[in-house]
């Protein structure tokens, strides 16, 4: 299975929550309304903003459909060779 390096950024993130609508199984809002990245629903301690994690193609794609729903494009996507999936550059 593919693995994805995701990615928060913290600075970026309003906590608009629609990434947590759409993968909550990957994002979840802390205590300061930030989104921090889950495993297939498990919070590996620490909660961390970025988090490598193994995927199939049909979780990427959700994954990627999250990371577009942010309106401040704080959710970066990256696959196993470091090549940015998204946000597309
Ligand atoms: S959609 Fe973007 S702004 Fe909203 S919680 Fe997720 S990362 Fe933060």
């Amino acid at each position: 299975m593919p693995k994805l390096t995701i990615k928060v950024d913290p600075d970026l993130c309003i906590g608009a929550a629609s990434c947590v609508t759409i993968a909550p199984e990957t994002f979840q809002l802390n205590d300061e309304n930030k989104a921090y990245v889950l495993d297939h629903g498990t919070e590996p301690t620490p909660r961390t903003y970025e988090r490598v994690i193994e995927v199939t193609e049909d979780e990427k794609e959700n994954i990627i459909l999250g990371a577009q729903s942010c309106p401040t494009l704080a959710i970066f996507i990256y696959d196993e060779q470091g090549k940015q999936l998204f946000p597309e550059q």
